[in-house]
Parts: structure tokens; C-alpha cells; sequence
């Protein structure tokens, strides 16, 4: 079965920060697939604006050099290498000065038949002089995109005023702000999942879910990126965004339509919902941690160069979400650099029967877990408790159901479709304009209303984070979050 490729609208794409590290290692590559694929039009152009002096030929080389290191070899061909190289443009702009919006101008010319977007892959503090540039130099009318990257502020205030500043410019229906676990493709199937199937919807509360537990996990340490860090940790870094936002999917309402605003609707009355965590529930609710030395690794004071360093590198948190579909039924969350695996999922876990005729006959734990596995092998699987085949008498195990679509999907000698990177989808749905997959400013605002406080219960309690081992699970303390509501996570790694 293969997928059908719509080709989207001729577009001009200009990449402020074009020659960076996202830029190389994931806006080109995604490009060259979607144009590889035919759905990136041969009359489209991707235009690189970035400080370096380096002309067109040379941004084609650095696009090229991208592609070798970046593009499985498999996946190209000379003719789409050929067609993409042609569709780069560069210039050379220093967005906090004059030099080089003339040029940029110009290349743009009067193409009013194109879409036109704008992706500041640039650090945040830029958003601000490019969006007052572009309204300046009228080459963003109010039908062209604006992109954003994370991270959309460090707390509620900067964030009000991150979205003060666009909203000068530009209207909501113009901005995509990025969270490119939103553009994966399991996360979406979870959409699906849920609501183009009748059977999951009447299952799906808290009469029938014991938990939820959402694990991000990283095997790598904050190594080179340790000052950026220092200042943000797990809860920001993390937990404001990606984690509410896949824990927004797994709660929210059935949207009325599959339409950008009414999904997004619904995905900020989960965040609203959320029960606040303040001085008097940190204890309980949340775990920091830090990792030491070990499993070949520097302690994190040593890879963010501040031995008195107190952010975390790993958070736990028991949430929970106050309305009448989840009373009682908590979401677990943890996210943490350097433990035994990368690994991120979703797992719903359902409650058992409630009588069992197969005592002592029946695998521990059991019940029906749904895992929403974003990374790696991205795929899902519904555990279900089965007779062991054979003469052995009624006994049981738990055997997976596996709902891969890259398996599924196949085109049946066992070989798999090729999984898309997050940013092919994200970036096509800028150019179609549609927003479902991106955040509308109230949500990223309500998130931070949520975390804020988590933030200022920590300073205030003035306590250091947990110490874990590195290449493990995490500190002890988010073991014990689990097992004093006798439930426990499930293995990273596995
Ligand atoms: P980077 O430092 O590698 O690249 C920055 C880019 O900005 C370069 O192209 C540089 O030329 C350009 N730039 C800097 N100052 C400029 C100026 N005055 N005028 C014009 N161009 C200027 O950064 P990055 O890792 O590519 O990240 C870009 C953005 O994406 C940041 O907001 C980052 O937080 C976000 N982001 C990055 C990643 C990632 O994997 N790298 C992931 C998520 C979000």
C-alpha cells in the first residue's frame, strides 16, 4: 500500500538561520524528501538567509553536504538532487541589521501567485527585529506563514510577551509555532486511533484506565549544549511543551471537527484542567533528578560547567487532570537525559477485570496496555492477555498486538514504508496552512501557567535534585512516585 502524494502549492520558503543546526540536519533533509516525493513542486523555492557570507554556490554546497550526512543513501536520486539544488536561493542578511532585506526583497519580487512562509530557525531573542523587518519591507502580507521555533519562551511572562511581539505583526491564523513530537506520524495515529474507531472512545476514561504514563527518555547528557541547558532543565525544556502537549492528545475531548481550532479547543481545556502543583503538592507530585558520573559520561555539573548547578536533568510528575472523562485516573510524566535508552511512548493502561476466573494462571502484572511508541520504531501495540498456544492447559500470556504501520503498511515481501521525519509532514502542513499540528499562543501560555508554579516550588523549597546514576532509569524517587499508588513504569529500553 502506498501512500498517495498530493503536491502542494508552489511556495517561497525563506530559512532565516538556514546555514544552522537544525537547518542542516532536519529542514533541508525534509525538504529534499517531500521533493523527492513529488510533493514539493519543481517552481517552489527554499530561500537561506543567514549571517555567512556565502553566495548561492556556496549554500548549495552546504545543502549538499547536509544531504550526504543526512539523507539516507537509499533515498536519493541524481535527479532530485539535481531539481533541489536548483530550488536553493541564498542571502546573506544579519537580521539585527540593514544589510542584506534589499536583497531579500528582490528575490522575493512580486510573486503574488506563490505561497510565502517564513521559518526563524534563529534563537528567539530575533523573532522580534525579523517579524518588525518583514512588516517594514511589506514582503509578509497577511497571507504568508510565520514559523517559530522552541523554545516559546522560559516562563509565563516571557511567553505573553513572545506572543505580544508577533501578534503586532501578524494575525494567530498566520503563526506555526513548531512541537515536532505533534508531527509525528504515531502521534497522529493516536488522533486516529481514538476517534475513526468506535472501539477504543467508550473505554477511554476513568472508569476503565487505571493510568497513563508518558516517558521521554534520552540516553545522551546535555554534552555541548550544556550552557543553553543550565538555564532551562527538563521541566522547560521538556515538560512545557512536548510532554503536555502528547499528554493534551491522550485527554482531550473528541473535537466536533477534524479543524485546526476545534482540536486545538479542546487540547487547551485538558492544560486548563490540570490540577495546579504548588508548594503543599511538590513532595508528592514531582521528582527532580541530576545525573552523576558513569556509564561513560560526565556528571551533569561537569557537562554544564556549574558545579553548583541545581536544574534538573530528569523530572517525574504524578499530574492529574480535574474533569469529569479523568477524575481519579493519574498521568504519569517523566523525561531525563542520560538514562538506559532513548525511548519515548505513550502506555494506557487499562484496569484488569474486575473478577478473575484464571487465578494463578494469569502472567503478572497483566491487563491491556496501549503503548504509543513515538521513538524509536515508532508504532503501536495493544497487549492483550491470551491462551498459551499448545496442550499445557489454560495458561496465560500476554502477547502484543501489533498495530506497526511501517509493518502494516508494507508492501508485503516484509520490507517497511519509510517512516517520515516529523518536519516533512510539519513543513508541508505551513505551506497548506494548516495549523491542527501546531500550538495556538493560549495553549503554550496555559502550559507555562502550569509549569511556572512547579518552577517556584522548587526554588522555594530551596532542595537540590536527586542524584541518578547515569545509563539507569532515573533516581529512586520517581520509582517510589509509582509504587505508593502500587503501580510502576514500564522499563525504558524494552
Ligand atoms: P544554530 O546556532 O546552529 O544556528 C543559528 C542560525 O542563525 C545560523 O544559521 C546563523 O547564521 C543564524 N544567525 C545567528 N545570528 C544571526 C544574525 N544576527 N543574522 C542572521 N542570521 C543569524 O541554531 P540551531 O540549532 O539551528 O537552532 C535554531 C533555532 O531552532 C533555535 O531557536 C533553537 O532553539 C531551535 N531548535 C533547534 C533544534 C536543533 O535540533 N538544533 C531543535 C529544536 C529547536
Amino acid at each position: 500500500m502506498v501512500a498517495r502524494t498530493i503536491p502542494v502549492d508552489p511556495f517561497d520558503l525563506v530559512v532565516f538561520g538556514a546555514t544552522g543546526d537544525l537547518a542542516r540536519r532536519k529542514l533541508l533533509p525534509a525538504l529534499y524528501q517531500r521533493l523527492r516525493a513529488g510533493q514539493m513542486p519543481g517552481e517552489a523555492r527554499v530561500i537561506g538567509a543567514a549571517r555567512r557570507d556565502l553566495g548561492q554556490d556556496g549554500f548549495r554546497a552546504l545543502a549538499a553536504e547536509a544531504l550526504d550526512q543526512f539523507v539516507p543513501t537509499g533515498d536519493r536520486t541524481e535527479a532530485a538532487d539535481t531539481a533541489f539544488l536548483a530550488a536553493l536561493h541564498y542571502v546573506q542578511v544579519d537580521v539585527t541589521g540593514p544589510g542584506g532585506w534589499d536583497d531579500l526583497r528582490q528575490l522575493l519580487g512580486d510573486e503574488a501567485e506563490r505561497v510565502r512562509a517564513f521559518y526563524l530557525s534563529v534563537a528567539p531573542e530575533f523573532f522580534e527585529p525579523i517579524c518588525a523587518r518583514l512588516a517594514e519591507l511589506g514582503i509578509a502580507p497577511a497571507d504568508s506563514r510565520i514559523v517559530v521555533e522552541k523554545p516559546f519562551g522560559h516562563d509565563l511572562a516571557s511567553a505573553r510577551g513572545l506572543n505580544a511581539q508577533l501578534s503586532r505583526h501578524y494575525g494567530e491564523d498566520q503563526l506555526f509555532r513548531i512541537d515536532h513530537y505533534l508531527g509525528k506520524e504515531t502521534v497522529q495515529n493516536l488522533m486516529a486511533i481514538r476517534f475513526a474507531n468506535a472501539l477504543f472512545e467508550p473505554l477511554w476514561n476513568a472508569r476503565h484506565v487505571d493510568h497513563v504514563q508518558i516517558t521521554v527518555a534520552e540516553a545522551i547528557g546535555v554534552e555541548g549544549r550544556g550552557g543553553y541547558y543550565d538555564q532551562s532543565g527538563a521541566l522547560r525544556d521538556m515538560v512545557q511543551n512536548h510532554l503536555i502537549q502528547l499528554l493534551c492528545l491522550t485527554a482531550m475531548e473528541p473535537p466536533a471537527q477534524f479543524d485546526p481550532d476545534a482540536v486545538r479547543d479542546e487540547k487547551l481545556k485538558v492544560i486548563r484542567a490540570l490540577d495546579p502543583i504548588g508548594p503543599g503538592e511538590i513532595a508528592r507530585h514531582t521528582v527532580r533528578g541530576q545525573y552523576r558520573a558513569g556509564a561513560g559520561g560526565a556528571a551533569y555539573t561537569a557537562d554544564a560547567a556549574n558545579g553548583e548547578s541545581r536544574t534538573e536533568s530528569f523530572v517525574a510528575i504524578r499530574a492529574h487532570v480535574a474533569n469529569w472523562r479523568w477524575s481519579g485516573t493519574p498521568f504519569y510524566l517523566r523525561t531525563g537525559k542520560r538514562l538506559r535508552a532513548r525511548m519515548s511512548e505513550i502506555a494506557v493502561a487499562f484496569k484488569d477485570p474486575p473478577h478473575s476466573i484464571f487465578l494463578g494462571r494469569a502472567p503478572d502484572p497483566h491487563g491491556n496496555v496501549l503503548a504509543i511508541r513515538l521513538q524509536p520504531d515508532e508504532g503501536i501495540t495493544l497487549s492483550m492477555t491470551i491462551k498459551e498456544p499448545g496442550p499445557g492447559g489454560m495458561r496465560l500470556i500476554e502477547t502484543p498486538l501489533d498495530m506497526t504501520f511501517a509493518r502494516v503498511m508494507g508492501n508485503g515481501d516484509g520490507a517497511s514504508v519509510r517512516m517520515p521525519d516529523a518536519y516533512e509532514r510539519l513543513i508541508m502542513d505551513v505551506i497548506r496552512g494548516d495549523q491542527t499540528l501546531f500550538m495556538r499562543g493560549d495553549e503554550v501560555e496555559a502550559a507555562w501557567a502550569w509549569t511556572d508554579p512547579i518552577l517556584a516550588a522548587w526554588e522555594a523549597a530551596g532542595s537540590a535534585p536527586t542524584p541518578y546514576d547515569s545509563g539507569g532509569s532515573g533516581p529512586e524517587d520517581a520509582l517510589m512516585l509509582m509504587h505508593r499508588d502500587g503501580r510502576r513504569w514500564r522499563e525504558i529500553g524494552l
